[in-house]
């Protein structure tokens, strides 16, 4: 069947020919957001297909414990909690299937979603819940640590370190956030900044210069950590580059880098308004995107919240306004 005559768009992406699922609820990504999304539209009788991406139960199948997600009183690991919500889903119907979404056209009406550039999805509703990935600085010993001392989430693994010494990278808000919870739980908390000042807001900065425990490293940028299976210290350049240029040794358990996070909306971005970060803009107390038909919701749209439990909350809500939305066309 060829589509591209009623492609309004002249500049959509080609869209395969082929077969054609007909479906009314599309959720794209396996977050919290994501299988929350799909356990209220798979109650309210909308059959929905999970197509779950790369990496099935996004960020939290990375982290370790996972103690602050409420309904768990013993804490729980990230993947057995994902697993936990992709069965919930699944009890009522969920159809949760393993690939990528590849290129998509908002143009037409019902939406037209390519999975894997091969297979075309019509939806009536797309929930997008494709989250957001975590920067990290790229040398070789931060790989080699990850999950041995190496966090991108203070929330997440800050009780892990408590009454111990840790650093974290970066001088925006999420950084000074994430110092500063660390220095409620840690005996220090150094924060290393590349430039000589910090981006966060004037208020977080405050609360940072104001916490004992907290050493501001300004100038520093980290050249590799070490230890013995786990994280044991850190060796930092200051003034990399200038004349002075030195060497500084840190001893640390924990290395949190809060340098931010990239939304993943690169395949959605021909079609929805995003903010300078590629943050999708929803309208104020709604997953509502610009296009009907098209909701958002996670840490897609949330660049201030970014837990487990507030994507799931809002992965709850795009589910019900998809609900509501069907329910005023018919
Ligand atoms: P930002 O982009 O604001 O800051 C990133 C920080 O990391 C900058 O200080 C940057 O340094 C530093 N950085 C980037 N790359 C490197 C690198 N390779 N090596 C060392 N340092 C590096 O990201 P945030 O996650 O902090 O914030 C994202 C958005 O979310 C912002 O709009 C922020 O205001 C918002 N936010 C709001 C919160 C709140 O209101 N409570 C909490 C958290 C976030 P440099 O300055 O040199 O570029």
């Amino acid at each position: 069947m060829e589509f591209k005559s009623m492609n309004l768009n002249e500049n959509a992406p080609k869209i395969p020919e082929g077969d054609v699922e007909k479906i009314k609820c599309l959720i794209v990504g396996s977050g919290p957001a994501g299988y929350t999304a799909a356990i209220y539209a798979a109650r309210a009788n909308l059959n929905p297909v999970v197509i779950e991406g790369l990496q099935p139960g996004g960020q939290l199948t990375t982290t370790t414990e996972v103690d602050n997600f409420p309904g768990y009183p013993e804490g729980i690991t990230g993947p057995d909690m994902m697993a936990d919500l992709k069965k919930q889903a699944e009890r009522f119907g969920t159809d949760c299937r393993w690939g990528l979404v590849t290129a998509v056209d908002f143009s037409v009406y019902p939406h037209k979603v390519v999975v894997d550039e091969k297979k075309v999805i019509e939806a009536e509703t797309v929930i997008l819940a494709t989250g957001a990935t975590a920067k990290y600085l790229g040398f070789p010993t931060e790989e080699k640590y990850m999950g041995s001392g190496v966090s991108a989430c203070a929330t997440c693994d800050g009780f892990f370190y408590r009454g111990k010494d840790v650093a974290v990278v970066g001088g925006g808000d999420t950084a000074a956030e994430e110092a500063t919870y660390l220095a409620g739980l840690c005996n220090k908390v150094y924060l290393i900044v590349r430039k000589p000042f910090l981006r966060a807001s004037k208020a977080m900065q405050d609360r940072v210069f104001k916490t004992k425990n907290i050493e501001l490293l300004f100038e520093h940028n980290t050249k590799e950590l070490y230890g013995d299976g786990v994280v044991e210290g850190a060796k930092l350049i200051k003034r990399m580059g200038e004349e002075d240029e030195s060497e500084v040794d840190i001893k640390i358990d924990g290395f949190f880098v809060a340098i931010g996070h990239t939304p993943n909306s690169k395949v959605f971005a021909d079609y929805l308004k995003t903010d300078d970060q590629g943050y999708v803009i929803t309208e104020p107390d709604s997953t509502k995107t610009n296009v009907p038909g098209v909701f958002a919701s996670g840490d897609l749209k949330d660049p201030h919240y970014r837990q487990a439990i507030t994507s799931a909350g809002s992965g709850c809500m795009a589910a019900m306004d998809a609900e509501r939305f069907l329910a005023e066309r018919e």
